[in-house]
């Protein structure tokens, strides 16, 4: 495989400023791809495009439950970079992680609002940049081992997980005669801020965990694995690979656990 799997390719990863997101954005960029880095922790955001240090990397505001934004984001790529070959459609939020005989439902529409509808407006604005264009994109989004499984994570985020398994397979079914590809990523659990804030521990407490329950052994998760994948979706590697979906979890979610 060469090194610059995405040489002059444009993409947009939302949800970047942090995490999974940020370490893809870190991939794709130096894998050769501009890359517009869409959040909405603008500062955190900021520092991970001067981290970068390049200038084929710029920041983005999306709040990804609004429409206009998502919008302005897409046009924003093609007004800066031209065209838009990519999107990693990873902005998340773990949601209340009460029982079901709690469950705020509020908080529940919000999750759906960032994990499920936003997904679902950066898969339109994107298509919509795309299939005029001709361009044989590829569009990808982070699920969860939670999309498989019921019990590993609280309801709105198993719920949300599970329905962007349908998107994808539902985009995929329409975008495939313009020959863009759509894809998801699921991982296992990693240490990231969003863990981290779910469970109330430290990265190595989040890591410790996750390494316990995991079915591979000798090898702990990390968000740079997550990227691995996404690359992978994003590049002509996976040009016959579409409607996947990428469960990146050492097999937990084919075993039983007893
Ligand atoms: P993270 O909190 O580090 O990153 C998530 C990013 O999304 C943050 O920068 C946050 O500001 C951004 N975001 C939140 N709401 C947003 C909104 N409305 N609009 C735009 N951006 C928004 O967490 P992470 O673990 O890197 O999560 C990335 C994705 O991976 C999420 O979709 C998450 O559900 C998924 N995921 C994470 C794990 C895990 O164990 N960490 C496991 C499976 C799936």
């Amino acid at each position: 495989m060469s090194k610059s799997r995405l040489e002059g390719k444009v993409a947009i990863v939302t949800g970047a400023a942090s995490g999974i997101g940020e370490e893809t954005a870190r991939l794709f960029a130096a894998n050769g791809a501009f890359v517009v880095v869409a959040d909405v922790q603008d500062e955190l955001g900021q520092q991970v495009v001067e981290s970068i240090g390049s200038e084929k990397v710029s920041y983005h505001h999306c709040d990804v439950r609004d429409e206009k934004q998502v919008e302005a984001t897409v046009n924003y790529t093609l007004e800066k970079y031209g065209t838009l070959d990519v999107l990693f459609s990873n902005a998340g939020v773990i949601g209340p992680m009460s029982t079901l005989l709690d469950l705020d439902i509020e908080a529940f529409d919000n999750t759906m609002a960032i994990n499920v509808r936003g997904v679902a407006a950066t898969f339109k604005h994107a298509a919509r940049a795309m299939v005029p264009r001709n361009i044989r994109g590829s569009l990808i989004c982070t699920a969860s081992v939670a999309a498989s499984v019921g019990g590993t994570g609280p309801h709105a985020y198993t719920t949300s997980k599970h329905a962007l398994v349908g998107l994808v397979k539902t985009a995929c079914s329409e975008l495939g005669a313009h020959g863009i590809r759509v894809n998801c990523v699921s991982p296992f659990g990693v240490a990231t801020p969003l863990a981290c804030r779910a469970y109330n521990l430290g990265p190595d407490q989040i890591e410790a965990n996750s390494s316990a329950v995991a079915n591979l052994k000798g090898i702990a998760l990390k968000a740079s694995h997550i990227a691995e994948a996404a690359l992978f979706l994003a590049s002509d590697d996976s040009a016959y690979v579409s409607g996947h979906n990428l469960v990146v979890d050492g097999g937990y979610t084919v075993v039983a656990h007893s």
